[in-house]
C-alpha cells in the first residue's frame, strides 16, 4: 500500500467488484444489506490464512492465493448444499506492500467470485505489523427442509465422496521440495488452486436418500471422524476403494511416499464427503453421472457403534499401528 491509502483501496475494490451486486446493498456503508428469503436457511462460514502458517507467500502467487482464500470458504458453503450468496474479506496489510501483490490477489478472489456470481459485501482492512493476514467470510442459501448436516448418517449408509483423495498433499510435498516436473506441477496446481464442490453439493441436497454432508479439509481420516461423532456411528473404510487420481498414484510410486497416510489425512482436498442410503446408490449415481459426466466414489460402510473408523485392505482389518490417522 505504497502510494494507495486504506480508503483509495476499498474504494478500488468497491469498483472491480460492483458488477456482482444484485438486490443487496454492499461496500459503502455502516452495514450490509440482505435481503432474507423465509423458505431458505442462510449459512454463514468464516475462515482465516495467516503468512507464515497457512501459506507461504514465495510459494504461491497472489492470484492463486486470492482464489484459494475464497474457494476454502465456498468448500464449507457447499458441503451444507448450499449456493454461495455473499463474501466478505478482511485484509491485515504489512506496511510497504507491492500494490502489484495486493493487485493479483483481488483479481484471484474476483475470477471465484465472478464463477460462483457471488457478490463481495464488504469487509475491513487494516495494517499489519507481523504479515499478511486475510480473513474470508462466506454466506449462502439452501432451502430450509435441503440443508445437509454432520449428524445425519445412518447405519448402513455408503460413505461416498465426490473427487479424488491426496492430489493436495501430493502437490504440497512437491511445493515443499521444490519439484518442477510436469506431474509436481499438475498435484501443486490442485493445492494451490482447489475447486469448491459447490455444483456437486446443491445438486446433492436435493435427495433426501443422502444423509450426511461436509467437506474434506484436513484430510478423511479426521473429517469423517467429525460425522461419525455427530452421528454416533462407527465406519470403515475399503482403503482398496479410495479415489486416487493416476497422476497422485504416478506421484507417490515415484518418490516412494506414504500413499494412504498421504490420501487419508493430507487434508486440502476441498471434495465432499457424504453418507447415503445403499438402496438408492445405482439411481443417484446414474443422475450424478449425466450431470457431472463421473462416477459417485464409494470408499466405505456406516455401522453402529462408537466413532471410529475401522480399515480394510484386500478384504481384511487393516492396522495402522497404534497412532492411527487422527493424529497426524
Ligand atoms: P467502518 O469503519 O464503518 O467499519 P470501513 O472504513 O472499515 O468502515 O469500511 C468502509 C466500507 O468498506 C464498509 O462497507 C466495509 O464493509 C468495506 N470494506 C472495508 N474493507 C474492505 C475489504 N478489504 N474488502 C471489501 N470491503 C471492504
Ligand atoms: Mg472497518
Amino acid at each position: 500500500m505504497s502510494n494507495m491509502d486504506e480508503f483509495e483501496l476499498i474504494e478500488w475494490i468497491k469498483k472491480r467488484f460492483s458488477h456482482l451486486l444484485k438486490d443487496e446493498t454492499g461496500i459503502g456503508d455502516d452495514c450490509a444489506v440482505i435481503k432474507e428469503k423465509p423458505e431458505m436457511h442462510t449459512v454463514v462460514s468464516t475462515d482465516m490464512l495467516l503468512e507464515g502458517i497457512h501459506f507461504v507467500k514465495s510459494r504461491i502467487t497472489p492470484v492463486d492465493l486470492g482464489y484459494k482464500s475464497l474457494a476454502v470458504n465456498l468448500s464449507d458453503i457447499a458441503s451444507m448444499g448450499a449456493i454461495p450468496t455473499a463474501s466478505f474479506l478482511s485484509l491485515g496489510i504489512p506496511e510497504g506492500i507491492d500494490i502489484k501483490w495486493l493487485e493479483d490477489f483481488l483479481a484471484g478472489y474476483l475470477e471465484l467470485s465472478e464463477k460462483y456470481k457471488v457478490p463481495l459485501l464488504g469487509g475491513d482492512t487494516t495494517r499489519s505489523k507481523t504479515g499478511i493476514t486475510i480473513s474470508v467470510t462466506a454466506m449462502g442459501e439452501v432451502f430450509k427442509e435441503k440443508a445437509k448436516w454432520r449428524k445425519s448418517a445412518l447405519v448402513g449408509d455408503l460413505i461416498c465422496v465426490t473427487g479424488c483423495l491426496g492430489d493436495s498433499a501430493a502437490g504440497l510435498y512437491a511445493i515443499e521440495n521444490d519439484l518442477l516436473d510436469d506431474l509436481a506441477q499438475r498435484l501443486s496446481y490442485r493445492h494451490k488452486h482447489p475447486e469448491p464442490h459447490i455444483d456437486k453439493g446443491r445438486f446433492l441436497s436435493r435427495f433426501s436418500q443422502v444423509h450426511a454432508m461436509m467437506d474434506v479439509s484436513d484430510g478423511i481420516a479426521s473429517d469423517l471422524n467429525h460425522i461419525l461423532k455427530a452421528s454416533g456411528k462407527s465406519a470403515e473404510i475399503d482403503l482398496d476403494k479410495i479415489s486416487l487420481s493416476n497422476e497422485f498414484q504416478k506421484f507417490v510410486e515415484e518418490k516412494k511416499l506414504d500413499k494412504y497416510k498421504l490420501a487419508l489425512a493430507g487434508g486440502e482436498d476441498y471434495v465432499l464427503v457424504f453418507t447415503m442410503d445403499e438402496t438408492y446408490y445405482s439411481k443417484l449415481n446414474k443422475l450424478y453421472y449425466e450431470e457431472f459426466n463421473e462416477d459417485i466414489y464409494v470408499i466405505g460402510k456406516i455401522y453402529e457403534g462408537k466413532d471410529q473408523i475401522n480399515y480394510l485392505h484386500g478384504g481384511k482389518p487393516f492396522d495402522f499401528g497404534n497412532k492411527g490417522f487422527r493424529h497426524f
